[in-house]
């Protein structure tokens, strides 16, 4: 029997391992199970190169629990370790700095496992005592068994295998029991050996028996040993696919396509991965890309490993370069981890510009859904939103489909305004704006529909990345103004005319709650409503945007602006000018006189006003003036608004464009109805 110290620098490694890796204790598993399949696939390896001439035998990796000896068990049947080999791979952990180095890493047992090859050594988080029964391959090799109980001394000494391949029990410590229930072995080894490539088995097969579960003589295998992503792409059908997403997310729909990866330079790397089926839900997501080395699972926390906008792709990633046993930062800062980003990037970008040539018609039935993933690379990469521009779509209220440069073909002629801006019509809601993308398409515009979750934030950057191009809201402005031509007709309507219409309009406009009307006119065309509402494009903008960033809360305190647009050419407006200029105008024309005359004898004080400093005098005077032009206005204002009020057809002309665009409710509402039903 040999006795021995374990080569490592510090007094005693064993608690440290403990206490600093406690959080991530099960992982211990995870490392002797990928250790058994190394030296499985070792021993295949030198079979297959006739290193190994024996027979290979049962290959299969076992896990096994014995309760009543209170110990869990790792079995392989590969290459086996001599005690030369066990005093140089296991004995001898090189351990330099290991305070320095454990006080850094501290909140992260991966990094320190990984860091110093203490795959096996984890095997103490959870045990007392561990014991390696090992028969090497070799020939003439003497079975060994290594004791160690978690001090750093060891012994080994000669032992009764006869099996080659090697045995590690764990005597289960007693704060750590729960690794002696076949239901938390299982899900460990599903979680982290689902993929592995030697055949696992755990327990056995269980059926139902006389009202419970019990075992059968069957051997449980927990693994799928070739998945899908380390084949050919040849050798997989659709339905292969498809079978292998559902086992990897079970209970989701089909996906929408997959891009196969496979890559062995500059990297080694394999993957397959999912355009999941969702819509207009950006929120985190629980089933999200697996990381594997060697199929060995690694973690699903791939942010910053992939490209952000990936983090909505699901599937698996496959790369040896992925270090097993570091932590997610370490992950993000490792180079080769950074290429692996920019790589599937530019596949995933190449798949899809193939996807759009090969089959555009496919590609145009798929883009609903995978809008929403492309919208998001094309926000949030700078490199795909590059390659994008080839294949990103838009989509008309036609439900017709354009690449960038065929929309702007289509557009460029008739959408050009007066400075050159090639002017994007576009609606967010077919039903809601419905009248103004009809007025819109009657004058022979197209009208894009934007209503995606993101398309705010894609619109904002389409206008950085095209020149020359501008977006506005087909409600943002009666359409005759959306692409402004160099030769905006004059109103022919006299000062006094307006201003008795603007106090007809404005006294009926009804109070909304957090809606702000502002009454303009225009000359439209006569077949156009009488009164039209629009909402600034920018300010529409602003408020939206405040509405998803917490700095700008301020906005959303605003009312929303709207345009109340009186569309002169029409005749009832005509009407309504004409009754009101006989009836009221005269009444009104001395008192808008007077309130002009006091302005401009207060302006004429105010002008002569030596060093623009009124007198005492003269500032009393003014005060008197704009009191009595006050008074004057008010009663002005007073005379045309009693008028109106015996003119429903004002009101109803407003009400009218309030319900087409959805603002009228409750009371006013009501109200008008009942208008309407008297006016019958
Ligand atoms: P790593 O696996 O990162 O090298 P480990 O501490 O897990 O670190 O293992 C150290 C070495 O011990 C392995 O590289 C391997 O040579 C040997 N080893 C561990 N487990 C086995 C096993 N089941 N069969 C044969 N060799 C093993």
């Amino acid at each position: 029997m040999k006795k021995g110290n374990i080569g490592v620098t510090t007094e005693n490694i064993f608690p440290v391992i403990k206490k600093f890796l406690y959080s991530d204790q099960e992982i211990f598993l995870r490392e002797l199970v990928s250790n058994a399949i190394d030296a499985t696939q070792k021993l295949k390896t030198l079979a297959s190169f006739g290193d190994f001439k024996g027979q290979l035998g049962d290959m299969d990796v076992r896990v096994t629990i014995d309760k009543e000896a209170g110990t869990l068990t790792v079995s392989d049947h590969g290459i086996g370790m001599t005690a030369d080999d066990i005093e140089k791979y296991i004995n001898q952990i090189a351990f330099s700095g290991a305070e320095e180095f454990l006080s850094k890493y501290k909140d992260t047992a991966n990094a320190i496992i990984g860091h110093f090859g203490l795959g096996f050594y984890s095997a103490f988080m959870v045990a007392k005592k561990v014991e390696i029964r090992s028969l090497s391959y070799k020939e003439g090799a003497e079975a060994v068994k290594w004791t160690c109980d978690g001090s750093p001394e060891f012994t080994m000494e000669p032992a009764d295998k006869t099996e080659r391949g090697t045995d590690i029990v764990l005597y289960i410590d007693d704060d750590s029991k729960q690794y002696l229930e076949q239901a938390r072995i299982d899900s460990l080894l599903k979680k982290y050996c689902r993929f592995l490539p030697v055949p696992v088995i755990s327990g056995k097969e269980q059926e139902w028996k006389d009202g419970k579960y019990v075992d059968t003589d069957r051997d449980k295998i927990i693994n799928i040993t070739e998945p899908a992503w380390t084949k050919k792409p040849s050798e997989l059908t659709d339905e292969d696919y498809r079978n292998f997403y559902h086992e990897l997310y079970p209970g989701q729909e089909d996906p929408l396509f997959w891009i196969h990866l496979n890559v062995d330079y500059p990297f080694t790397l394999t993957g397959v991965l999912f355009f999941p089926k969702i819509k207009n839900n950006l929120e985190i997501r629980k089933d999200r890309i697996q990381l594997y080395s060697n199929q060995v699972y690694v973690t699903d926390s791939v942010e910053g490993v992939v490209p952000e906008f990936m983090m909505l792709l699901q599937g698996v990633i496959d790369s040896p370069d992925i270090p097993l046993n570091v932590s997610r930062s370490y992950l993000q800062s490792d180079t080769a981890v950074k290429k692996i980003s920019g790589y599937i990037t530019k596949k995933v970008s190449s798949r899809l510009e193939e996807l759009f040539k090969a089959d555009r018609a496919e590609f145009e039935k798929k883009w609903d859904d995978i809008k929403i993933f492309i919208e998001y690379g094309m926000l949030t990469d700078e490199k795909f939103c590059d390659a994008a521009m080839k294949f990103v779509l838009l989509k008309d209220t036609d439900d017709k489909y354009y690449t960038l440069d065929e929309y702007r073909t289509l557009v460029e002629a008739s959408q050009t305004d007066k400075d050159g801006d090639v002017v994007y019509i576009y609606a967010t809601d077919a039903t809601a704006q419905y009248a103004y993308i009809q007025a819109a398409t009657e004058k022979g515009y197209n009208v894009l529909l934007m209503n995606g979750e993101l398309d705010g934030h894609f619109i904002s950057m389409l206008e950085n990345k095209l020149t020359k191009t501008r977006f506005v809201r087909v409600d943002s402005d009666v359409v005759d103004n959306l692409v402004p031509a160099a030769d905006k007709k004059a109103t022919s309507l006299s000062g006094e005319q307006i201003s008795l219409l603007t106090s007809l309009f404005r006294s009926r406009v009804p109070k909304i709650e957090k809606a702000e009307f502002l009454v303009s006119f225009e000359e439209l065309n006569p077949e156009a409503n009488p009164v039209l509402i629009t909402q600034n494009e920018y300010m529409r903008r602003m408020k939206d945007m405040a509405a998803t960033q917490p700095g700008m809360a301020f906005y959303t305190e605003l009312p929303d602006a709207y345009n109340l647009i009186v569309n002169t050419a029409a005749p009832v407006v005509k009407r309504i000018l004409d009754d009101a200029e006989k009836t009221v105008g005269e009444k009104v024309a001395p008192l808008n006189k007077a309130v002009a005359d006091d302005n401009a004898r207060i302006k004429e004080l105010r002008d002569t006003a030596p060093d623009g400093k009124l007198s005492e005098e003269n500032e009393n005077q003014v005060k008197h003036l704009s009191e009595t032009a006050e008074h004057n206005r008010n009663e002005a204002e007073k005379i045309v608004a009693e008028y109106a009020a015996s003119q429903p057809v004002i009101g109803q002309a407003i009400d009218l464009a309030l319900l087409a665009n959805g603002l009228l409710r409750g009371r006013e509402l009501n109200e008008f109805i009942r208008r309407s039903v008297k006016l019958l």
